[in-house]
């Protein structure tokens, strides 16, 4: 009895010394697996209880990264808006302007107040879409619907362009999917086709019912990506160098692949310079 007593006197002040450790710092707990039985068990847990709190904290960290590395990129992306609107405003206010030049001003003010208020729209609906705020929902709806509400978003800019869109389809398809997003990430694909091809070009939408999945196309006969940057386009706020002369934030790509891997899907891209780019989204069956 007094033995026992002993060694329980032990463990408790090396158990206190071990939660002191583990509160204060990193201090991995020591296990005993030569201690008996009872003790052991403790012991384990807390080696485990020790690895969990290392995850969380591990997970804490990398969102902390995550939400830092969101404001520097907020900062970069508002400032040349801000530093033109700025300008403009103290120009309007300090010098006399003719009505030409004040209307040619207030424009340049308004596209600039145009790219602030899409950016933080953009933001927002990326935030909501992260944090769960915004949920998905899966159900079976017809892709020729999905697929209508997409195109009818660039069929103004196609016509300007003098741009010919060809869709092919299996009639009456139906997948399980959630048909508002899915939309939103097919028009950012389409919308991009439109943007990146020269006018007179050609975007065919395809369809095809694979085993697992519906695999959609959308490819375009524009200026292609670099193979280069094939893997990069989809991060947010990445955009390529020499695309400054297109208006746009580069935050269709990350939303689409967003959209689309939340649904259990995937999209992956192939191009070739000069000749065109053809983006394929998977989406699963169910
Ligand atoms: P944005 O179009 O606003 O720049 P995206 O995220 O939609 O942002 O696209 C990121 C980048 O990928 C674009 O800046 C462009 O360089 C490239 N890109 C996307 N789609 C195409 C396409 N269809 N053809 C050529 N380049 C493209």
């Amino acid at each position: 009895m007094k033995y026992f007593q002993l060694k329980l006197s032990l463990f408790t002040d090396s158990l206190c010394q071990t939660l002191d450790g583990m509160m204060g710092g990193n201090e991995r707990p020591h296990v005993d697996y030569e201690a008996e039985t009872l003790l052991a068990r403790i012991s384990h847990r807390l080696e485990r209880l020790y690895n969990t709190m290392q995850e969380n904290r591990h997970k804490a960290e990398e969102e902390k990264a995550e939400l830092q590395s969101l404001v520097s990129d907020i900062s970069h992306q508002t400032k040349i808006p801000i530093a033109n609107l700025k300008m403009l405003n103290d120009t309007l206010l300090t010098r006399p302007v003719t009505e030409e030049k004040r209307r040619e001003f207030l424009e340049a003010t308004g596209s600039q107040l145009d790219k602030l208020d899409f950016l933080i729209r953009a933001m927002v609906k990326t935030s909501r879409l992260e944090t769960g705020l915004i949920v998905l929902e899966k159900k079976p709806a017809a892709i020729a619907d999905t697929l209508a509400a997409a195109v009818n978003g660039v069929l103004a800019p196609m016509e300007k362009k003098q741009i010919t869109l060809s869709v092919d389809y299996p009639e009456d398809l139906t997948v399980s999917h959630d048909s508002r997003w899915t939309s939103e990430a097919l028009f950012n694909l389409l919308d991009n086709a439109v943007k990146y091809t020269p006018a007179d070009g050609n975007i065919y939408v395809t369809v095809e019912v694979w085993e697992f999945y519906v695999k959609i196309d959308v490819a375009d006969t524009g200026r292609g990506i670099p193979e280069s940057a094939q893997a990069i386009i989809f991060k947010r706020f990445y955009r390529e160098e020499s695309m400054h002369n297109v208006d746009g934030i580069g935050i269709g790509l990350y939303l689409a692949r967003e959209i689309i891997t939340m649904q259990g899907g995937y999209i992956k891209v192939v191009s070739e310079i000069g000749k065109g780019s053809t983006f394929s989204v998977f989406l699963p069956w169910r």
